[in-house]
């Protein structure tokens, strides 16, 4: 049976990115993925200023730039209670966050997935794609099969990495518990092309009616945009015209410049997705770590779950690099800082859910009470520091409830 140092199971960006940075160490790793390409499955574009400087530490920030990575440096938020020049006046530079970082960096999600795949194999990891992982082994002398080729494998190592996304399988395996909030919107996707009006450096949000709209530039007159609404709108945009009607949606009075968007063309699939945070205490048992979404994920309403994945990627490489013996008490402090970074993410998540996808009378006037008095109190908006500068940027005292009485006001009190 061969054996490697680690044996990771899911190359996505988590997966693929661990292999590289462990095998420029010279540490033997086999990745195993699934598919046989990547497609869009309309996630994972928008990396948040503390994320670009996770890659960095990672040295894969020159990568993601060589192939395309895009930064935007600006935001604005637009609502149906104010005037969009009020709303244009209040851009937010988004260099403030890292030093040194431009603000998020957009990159395409097969793009970038394929980008750390091949890196891993550059830096020398054995790669192998159409894989079906049959069973996952954990414990003192961790272990997997595998079919790739019409064959079948065996194989152990000193760890195994579940990087296998959401409905992970060596979580399952390891029988680590996954946590989960309730459901509070839906939120669908779509990649637009032929968007030129729309400025490539600006990112821009904004709730108007039943409905609340992101939209993120990739550069080249593509912007990557997302849709909440409301739980019970479930066939919202169903049938051939689906991906048409969603996009006509963003036509705003709120934001005259998604005119743009409604401009351009779907170039790509329209998903939906019911948002909602979900989290591991420990996201490791003998012989496995989980990283990534396969550890438990944060709402995407704050885009961080490329942030979070890279975060991990560092953390557990760096423990791995740290001492040869590689046991859950080596990835202890890993899980103790996950533990408290998801908490506060979760946390985050869950004041910007209140805030951009709640919809009707009472959810406008919480938001334009939320506007009028965060312009005399800015700590009210430090829930958006956390997304941006990463969750320990902010003091402990602004995930609390009290906070959350403060920002989403009476109404939640
Ligand atoms: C609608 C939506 C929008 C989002 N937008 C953003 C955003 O703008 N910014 C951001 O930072 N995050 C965003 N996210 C979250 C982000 O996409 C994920 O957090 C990120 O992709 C997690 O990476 P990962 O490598 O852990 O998992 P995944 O991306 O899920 O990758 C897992 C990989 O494992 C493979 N795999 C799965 N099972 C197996 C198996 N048994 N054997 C072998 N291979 C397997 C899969 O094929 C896949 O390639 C969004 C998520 C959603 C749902």
């Amino acid at each position: 049976m061969a054996t490697y140092d680690l044996a990771i199971v899911g190359g996505g960006v988590g997966g693929s990115a661990l292999a590289t940075v462990m095998a420029r160490e010279g540490y033997s790793v086999l990745l195993l993925e699934q598919s046989e390409t990547y497609v869009d499955r309309v996630r994972g574009e928008w990396i948040a200023p503390w994320g670009v400087a996770e890659t960095r530490r990672l040295g894969l920030y020159d990568l993601l730039r060589l192939v395309g990575g895009h930064h935007v440096t600006r935001h604005v938020t637009f609502d149906e209670s104010r005037d969009p020049s009020d709303a244009e006046a209040r851009t937010l530079p988004l260099s403030i966050f890292a030093d040194g970082v431009p603000g998020p960096l957009c990159l395409g999600h097969p793009l970038h997935c394929q980008t750390l795949l091949d890196a891993a194999r550059d830096a020398g990891a054995e790669v192998r794609r159409g894989v079906q992982v049959t069973s996952v082994v954990a414990g003192e002398k961790p272990r997997l099969t595998f079919e790739h080729d019409g064959q079948n494998f065996e194989v152990g190592a000193r760890l195994l990495v579940g990087a296998d996304g959401r409905a992970s399988q060596v979580r399952e395996a390891a029988g680590v518990t996954l946590h989960q909030d309730k459901p509070h919107h839906w939120f669908a996707g779509l990649l637009v092309e032929s968007a030129d009006g729309w400025d490539q450096d600006l990112q821009a949000i904004g709730t108007e009616g039943d409905f609340g709209f992101l939209a993120f530039p990739q550069g080249d007159g593509r912007v990557r945009i997302y849709g909440g609404y409301a739980l019970g709108q479930q066939h919202r945009f169903k049938g051939p015209d689906a991906a048409r009607q969603f996009l006509d949606t963003f036509a705003m009075r709120c934001s005259p410049m998604n005119q743009h968007l409604v401009a351009g063309k779907p170039a790509g699939p329209l998903y939906s997705y019911i948002n909602a945070d979900s989290w591991t205490n420990e996201p490791y048992a003998p012989g496995v770590v989980l990283i990534g979404d396969a550890a438990g994920w944060n709402d995407p309403i704050i885009g961080l779950g490329l942030s979070i994945t890279y975060r991990d990627v560092r953390l557990v490489s760096e423990l791995l690099k740290s001492t040869d013996l590689w046991n859950t008490a080596t990835l202890r402090p890993y899980g103790e800082e996950r533990r408290e970074r998801m908490r506060r993410l979760r946390f985050a998540a869950s004041l910007q859910a209140g805030l951009d996808m709640e919809f009707g009378e009472a959810a406008r006037e919480r938001r334009r009470l939320h506007f009028e008095r965060s312009a005399s109190d800015p700590t009210l908006g430090v829930h958006g520091v956390a997304v941006m500068a990463g969750p320990e940027a902010a003091p402990a005292e602004f995930f609390t409830e009290q906070h959350r009485a403060r920002v989403l006001g009476p109404l939640e009190a």
